[in-house]
């Protein structure tokens, strides 16, 4: 008995907690710190789950040692998570109020979640010979081609991707290695030292301005020790410049004498990869070293791969999804993350944390630095650097010069009801088109027409399963939900008064591509939304005909927002920004401020200044024409201003508690038990709002309500929560809904 070690184990069940289990001497051999961090298979009730084991049992636990059941098998001879990962994992589920176990089942790559092997793929790599002479090949065509490919791929081309570029290519690359022009090596033996280059040279490397090198400067004074820096630069102020030069300088410092074998690893956060494959492309280019890219949509075996060896220290440059503030780094010495104002930070369904708080308190743990950079900034981290607990670096020129683009607003109560382009917008359009640029137009709508109504009777098309309208799309020519996936054919004649008087109203992206092609018939358009970017490669066609200025006209989303370079464009029409001026969400305005001010810097990113028009509305909104005027840090003064007036968020602390069902009522007495129990159980300190229903009640065939918490300090939200939760999981009318907290919640209610 004395042989057996007492473990706690996390095992991924939506019940609280680590559980406790026995592991007789016999099973294994390593030391008990050694087990820590790796996966087991354990009994659990009458099923067989993997856990993954999280620490000793402290002599003093009160436990019966002769109930607990023993461990099945240790599944792993070395841990999947280092202490710090555990430690990160459990401050995290602790903060969020999140069940320990699913946590570290959210941290792991799917793969790893089963009983499967934790071992790297050994899959080769072919890679050129910088010094082979390939005159030779001027008569074999197909090898000269995978020769140059190769070359200009230093990091080494799997078998799989050489095939998918170049068809069946056995025979060629048996030929070219007798030539000994290319060489394979296991993807295993993928080094940072493998790849022989020089991480960069002086020549690609622009001079730093000097609101970069200052920038630069005092982040890289900070490189031993736990900081965070807001660095708020403008729209194409050249923050990537500022990390790139951070990240050559860790690159460079010789490693430590005892440390030649873990070299300093750099942790990259995006909002989406998909969607800016720009920031990839340019640090493969600057650096020429193999960059770990960690997101979810790669294949479960390259994720593990990648995983395990970023773990391991293989690869200095780790660039991911918010999920990769999770991943076991050997030595992490610096965290970017970059747009930290995005919301896709954020985890949205599951395990509801925000990667970039994570990262904080990562950093924090490691005492290394973490750069926060955005042009438009959040309002929580604004508010942070204001209060001195970040450090404030603001980037207010332009890298190249080219000033800032001049704002027009549009008054469209002056128009007709029905117009779409203003005039201002249109001349400025030709202006700009007949001077051989680009133009985008924004409009956060896809779709043809976002309604279909009946002339006579006021008919609506809707979606049978949310309190939503169905959205006409021209291509299809169906109606589509945009909350859920329900779509179906448009009817020819009303359901409710057989007329056939049925109106499309309103405009999206759809609808504007087709207003385009009387006047503006000589130029090309091409829509860039999601409608548009489904289909693999997509995305990087549109971005690639952009660039080639295969098109003059670009019409789009808020994807033109994601921090893409278009070189081109001159004029930024913004069709139609009233959302977040007249919703209900306190959020709305910040995050349309965000999506003007990103989409207005896509314009004029070269030489000549750029041009903006702005169609509203609602023209004389003090802060939508304190942003036009003054720019995004005068707006978030404001908008700061006008949350401390209302005490929302940062100034105050929130938590939201959801419930869906079937039916509206099991919702709402869900919550009515909750808040009952909250009453008691919870601190006086938090005001307690609803049960509500939702913004839009119905969804998906699901009611939706909401309990709101808030408080003014932020230990007001954890006391006494754990246990309250507890009980919600124990009541009767928690069987009927689906559930979850919301801590620091972005989503409105
Ligand atoms: P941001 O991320 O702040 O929008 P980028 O880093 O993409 O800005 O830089 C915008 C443009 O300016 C890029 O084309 C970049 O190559 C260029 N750039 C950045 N820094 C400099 C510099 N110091 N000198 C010249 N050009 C620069
Ligand atoms: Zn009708
Ligand atoms: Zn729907």
């Amino acid at each position: 008995m004395t042989d057996s070690l007492l473990l706690q184990v996390a095992v991924d069940t939506p019940v609280r907690g680590l559980f406790d289990y026995r592991l007789k001497s016999e099973q294994h051999e390593q030391q008990t710190g050694a087990l820590i961090g790796s996966r087991v298979l354990v009994p659990f009730g009458h099923r067989e789950l993997i856990g993954v084991i999280i620490r000793e049992l402290e002599d003093d636990d009160d436990v019966a040692v002769d109930k607990l059941r023993d461990i099945i098998q240790v599944l792993d001879s070395t841990p999947l998570l280092d202490s710090h990962c555990i430690q990160l994992l459990l401050w995290s589920a602790g903060y969020y109020q999140y069940a320990v176990g699913a946590a570290v089942f959210t941290a792991l790559p799917p793969a790893l979640r089963k009983n499967k092997a934790a071992e790297i793929s050994q899959t080769r790599l072919w890679s050129a010979e910088a010094a082979g002479d390939s005159s030779a090949l001027n008569r074999a065509p197909k090898q000269r081609e995978v020769f140059d490919w190769l070359s200009e791929h230093v990091s080494g081309v799997s078998d799989d991707a050489l095939r998918q570029q170049f068809g069946p290519i056995s025979s060629c690359l048996k030929s070219l290695e007798k030539r000994g022009l290319i060489v394979a090596r296991s993807s295993d033996a993928l080094t940072t030292q493998a790849s022989n280059k020089q991480p960069s040279t002086a020549l690609e490397r622009p001079k730093l301005t000097q609101e970069q090198a200052q920038a630069y400067e005092q982040i890289a004074a900070t490189l031993n020790s736990f900081a965070v820096h807001l660095l708020e630069g403008v729209t194409g102020s050249g923050k990537t410049e500022v990390y790139f030069a951070l990240i050559e300088q860790l690159l460079n410092a010789p490693a430590d004498a005892d440390d030649v074998d873990n070299p300093a690893q750099i942790l990259i956060i995006v909002p989406e990869i998909g969607l800016t494959p720009q920031l990839l492309r340019r640090l493969k280019h600057r650096f020429q070293i193999p960059i770990a890219t960690l997101h979810s949509n790669i294949s479960e075996q390259q994720r593990q791969d990648t995983w395990l060896r970023v773990g391991l220290g293989r690869y200095q440059i780790i660039l991911g999804t918010r999920l990769s503030v999770f991943t076991p780094i050997a030595n992490l010495a610096l965290i970017i993350i970059d747009e930290e104002h995005d919301h896709s930070l954020k985890q949205q369904e599951g395990f509801l944390y925000h990667a970039r708080d994570v990262a904080i308190y990562r950093a924090r743990m490691l005492q290394i630095p973490i750069v926060l950079g955005s042009a438009t900034p959040s309002l929580e981290s604004t508010l942070n650097a204001k209060q001195g607990r970040y450090k404030h670096l603001l980037m207010r020129k332009r890298a190249q010069e080219t000033p800032l683009p001049r704002m027009h607003l549009v008054d469209m109560r002056a128009l007709p009801a029905r117009e779409i382009l203003s005039p201002t917008l249109r001349q400025a359009m030709h202006r700009h088109l007949e001077a051989g640029n680009q133009v985008i137009l924004f409009l956060n709508r896809r779709g043809f027409a976002p309604a279909l109504i009946c002339h006579d009777c006021a008919w609506v098309a809707q979606c049978s399963r949310c309190d939503a309208k169905l959205t006409f799309h021209s291509k299809s020519a169906k109606l589509y939900c945009h909350h859920c996936d329900h779509r179906r054919s448009k009817p020819e004649q009303c359901p409710e008064c057989q007329s056939n008087n049925l109106l499309l109203v309103g405009f999206g992206t759809q609808r504007i591509e087709q207003l385009l092609t009387d006047e503006f018939k000589q130029y090309s358009a091409i829509r860039f939304d999601r409608d548009a970017i489904k289909r693999k490669g997509q995305l990087e066609q549109i971005l690639e005909d952009i660039q080639e200025q295969r098109h003059s006209i670009i019409i789009g989303t808020q994807i033109l927002s994601k921090g893409h370079d278009f070189p081109r464009v001159s004029l930024v029409g913004v069709l139609d920004i009233d959302y977040g001026i007249f919703s209900a969400d306190y959020r709305a305005l910040e995050h349309s401020a965000q999506l003007l001010t990103q989409v207005a810097g896509r314009s004029g990113r070269r030489q000549e200044q750029g041009e903006v028009v702005i169609q509203s509305h609602a023209p004389d909104h003090p802060l939508l024409q304190s942003l036009i005027a003054k720019g995004y840090p005068d707006f978030a003064e404001q908008a700061l201003a006008l949350r401390q007036s209302c005490n929302l968020p940062p100034y105050s602390y929130q938590m939201l508690l959801r419930a869906r069902a079937t039916y509206a009522d099991h919702a709402q007495q869900f919550l009515e038990r909750a808040k009952q129990l909250a009453q008691t159980q919870l601190t006086s300190d938090l005001a307690i709002m609803g049960p509500l229903p939702s913004s839009m009640e119905k969804r998906a065939g699901k009611y939706r309500a909401v309990l709101l918490f808030s408080a003014n300090n932020r230990r007001s939200l954890s006391i006494g929560t754990a246990d309250w939760l507890q009980q919600l999981h124990r009541l009767p009318e928690a069987r009927r809904v689906q559930w979850n907290l919301d801590i620091d919640p972005l989503e409105g209610i």
